[in-house]
């Protein structure tokens, strides 16, 4: 489900992950607002070795994906042996409890932190996808600027940034939201409540056609001209 309705009809709770298919288009959010998420093998994989034992080898760990995935294709395995020798000589992102929900009930937002260790109080998000040159994707951005709005509002500390580890690449790195980020996360969970409220969104002004599955079903729903109504 990508949003949940918690009691009040017009206050459905939001998932980060929706936050961000509406980040890329809030028409991408309107197709697929029925759609069940599923996370990929990659995250799975990445996730594994983000938490793996030190001694753990690449056997141990793909062992384990399998236990939780019993039906990952070994077409996968090349990308684990990948990612294992790009994180060779990352820093372990240290950890004390790992996939917590966290919630802001003020934004009716939730989200899934990766990992959060007590004795620093640090939060690490962890990625499938290879780095950018320098800091994070902007995707990424919209990801922990929400999930410090929600743990600010349920969690014990208030961390200014989170560590994101994009484990195909073997990089860790600390990214602080800034309030234009944290704008965004307003704005898109406006969009999100006019469409959950019936509204068809319009579209934005770069929508990424050019890699959107959606191209027809979004001309489809485009309002008619007057002009073609009366056309011979
Ligand atoms: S075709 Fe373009 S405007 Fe339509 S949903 Fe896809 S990205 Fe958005």
């Amino acid at each position: 489900m990508t949003a949940s309705l918690s009691g009040k009809k017009n206050h459905p709770e939001i998932a980060i992950s929706s936050l961000i298919r509406a980040f890329h288009c809030p028409r991408q959010y309107y197709f697929l607002k029925n759609t069940e998420w599923k996370s990929s093998e990659k995250y799975s994989i990445c996730k594994q070795i983000s938490v793996a034992e030190k001694d753990a080898d690449e056997e141990n760990i793909w062992n384990t994906i399998c236990m939780i995935h019993p039906d990952i294709s070994p077409d996968k395995r090349p990308f684990l042996t990948s990612c294992l020798q790009a994180m060779i000589t990352a820093p372990v992102r240290p950890w004390t409890d790992l996939d917590i929900t966290v919630h802001s009930n003020k934004l009716h937002l939730y989200g899934l932190l990766d990992k959060y260790d007590a004795g620093t109080g640090e939060c690490t998000l962890t990625r499938c996808t290879p780095s950018p040159k320098t800091g994070c994707w902007p995707e990424d951005r919209i990801r922990a600027a929400a999930l410090l709005l929600c743990i600010w509002e349920t969690g014990n500390g208030r961390p200014s940034g989170i560590y994101i580890e994009y484990i195909p690449s073997g990089i860790i790195r600390y990214y602080e939201p800034s309030p234009r980020d944290k704008r965004q996360v307003l704005l898109i969970l406006r969009q999100i409540q006019k469409i959950e409220n019936g509204e068809f969104p319009p579209k934005p002004m770069k929508p990424p056609c050019s890699w959107c599955r959606f191209e027809e079903k979004c001309k489809s729903h485009e309002p008619r001209r007057l002009s073609g109504l009366f056309k011979k």
